[in-house]
């Protein structure tokens, strides 16, 4: 099969079935998918049941076992070739990963086998009046004897259009609480995002919970925890896999711009020989480059179990976000006409980068996070 990676480090020798996995799945089909705004399902059940879509769920619960580093070296690589269906892997890792820290054990022993055999989950905070605040969130969770009832209406959700279980988080008993919420269950209405500007296969959706009743075994963890800690925990996850997924976006990028520059010739010589269009392509490498570190820096204070991992996954997403954004413009540059095509790998990098710097905490937020940061650990 050949190596359609674009660029980027050697895979780590355990990845290379992952890899291959990811391109037999998308089969040159991104663009495709990306115009007509879906991918197949059935590919995202295999993706799932393959353990790609959550990969860090442990061995024994049927997943890959993946560490950090890794699993950000595979979300990169899916990156790479297709934001809609990295995008899917984000949001279904996020859900694993919130299950993983705040469910209690019988609870993970049902849910996990389940994200690794084809069913699939999005997660939802958003609401309307409620996007960088989450705490402005008005969706209500209440404990009514043996059962939790949930009303709300979460907006954007990612992959909520093909997904079974809806990780909702809402306001609950003074604090707040998350629930599991089967998207066929009565009272849930799922509706996709019409026209999204980038990752337009991703299956962005708003979900309204008309009163809907569940089991109380639905309510992950105690109910009346803290809102901010409960985001926190899910967004730990999000961040990082979005700032992985825009490596890929700039190894693409990158990858394309110079194969084009070196190929295109205009005033008599390569492209790549104008030093305008070089400084261009140098551009292009320094933020793959530096993208790459944040989120290894990153992964690596995740697999160590660090307290540093909150700064350093903020840090990550912000950097590979607004690089991913920049850089995806200067292959747009780079490429001219030949890229200006709706669907063109360089075109969709562009719309894509442009929204991971408003998901997971835009630009603005976690701009507003380091400075306290600075702020704190100045001496
Ligand atoms: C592609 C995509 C996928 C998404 N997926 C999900 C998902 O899976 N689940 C989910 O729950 N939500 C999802 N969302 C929603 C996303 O979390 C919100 O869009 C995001 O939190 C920003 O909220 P908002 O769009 O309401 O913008 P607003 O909060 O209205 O912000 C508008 C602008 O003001 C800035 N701003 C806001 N407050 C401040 C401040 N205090 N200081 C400085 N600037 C500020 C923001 O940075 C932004 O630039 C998704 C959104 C997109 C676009």
């Amino acid at each position: 099969m050949p190596d359609r990676r674009a660029g980027g480090p050697a895979p780590a020798e355990r990845l290379v079935d992952e890899f291959a996995l990811v391109d037999e799945l998308i089969d040159g089909d991104a663009e495709a998918w990306d115009l007509a705004g879906e991918i197949p399902v059935e590919v995202l059940r295999t993706a799932g049941r393959r353990g790609l879509l959550s990969a860090q769920v442990a061995r024994e619960l049927g997943g890959l076992g993946l560490s950090s580093r890794e699993n950000g070296e595979l979300t990169a690589y899916a990156g790479s070739v297709c934001s809609s269906f990295r995008s899917v892997m984000t949001s279904q890792g996020m859900a694993a990963w919130t299950i993983q820290r705040l469910a209690n054990p019988d609870q993970s022993a049902a849910l996990l086998p389940e994200l690794v055999s084809g069913r699939l989950a999005a997660v939802g905070f958003s609401e309307t009046g409620a996007g960088s605040d989450v705490t402005a969130m008005t969706t209500k969770i209440e404990v009514s004897g043996d059962s939790v009832v949930v009303s709300g209406h979460k907006v954007w959700v990612t992959g909520a259009h093909y997904a079974d279980l809806l990780i909702v988080f809402g306001q609950c008993e003074g604090g707040a609480a998350v629930v599991v919420v089967p998207a066929s269950a009565p009272g849930v209405h799922v509706e996709r995002v019409a026209d999204p500007l980038g990752c337009r296969a991703a299956g962005h959706a708003n979900v309204r919970l008309d009163s809907v009743r569940l089991p109380l075994g639905s309510l992950l963890g105690s109910p009346g925890m803290p809102l901010p800690l409960l985001v926190t925990t899910a967004l730990a996850y999000g961040r990082i896999s979005v700032a992985w997924g825009c490596v890929g976006i700039l190894r693409a990028c990158r990858s394309v711009s110079a194969r084009h520059a070196a190929s295109r010739i205009q005033f008599g010589k390569p492209l790549h020989e104008h030093q305008l269009v070089a400084g261009h392509l140098a551009e292009l490498y320094v933020s793959e480059q530096i993208a790459a570190q944040a989120c290894a820096h990153a992964s690596e204070c995740w697999d160590a179990g660090s307290l540093d991992l909150v700064m350093a996954t903020v840090l990550a997403k912000h950097v590979s976000a607004g690089h991913a954004a920049r850089g995806a413009a200067t292959a747009v540059q780079v490429l001219a006409s030949a890229g200006a095509r709706d669907g063109h790998v360089v075109a969709r990098a562009y719309r894509d980068a442009k929204l991971m710097e408003i998901i997971e905490g835009s630009n603005e937020i976690c701009q507003l996070i380091l400075a306290q940061h600075a702020v704190a650990a100045a001496p």
